[in-house]
């Protein structure tokens, strides 16, 4: 793992659900199958697993 991989403060909470429904995690909205994996459900997953922020955190600032 790089220095520039930060773990997610959403690893270890309780999943939180989108608009369609779908168990996401509370911070970076990665839904459950990208970070479960596509056998597991939320029944056996209560809490999101650790996982690295998305690398694409860094917004450019916009002008206006
Ligand atoms: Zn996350």
């Amino acid at each position: 793992m790089s220095a520039t991989e930060m773990s997610c403060p959403g690893g270890g909470k309780a999943w939180t659900v989108d608009v369609s429904g779908k168990a996401v995690c509370p911070r970076c909205k990665r839904s459950f199958t990208t970070l479960a994996g596509r056998h597991r459900t939320v029944s056996n997953m209560p809490k999101v697993p650790e996982h690295t922020r998305p690398k694409s955190q860094k917004v450019p600032r916009q002008r206006g």
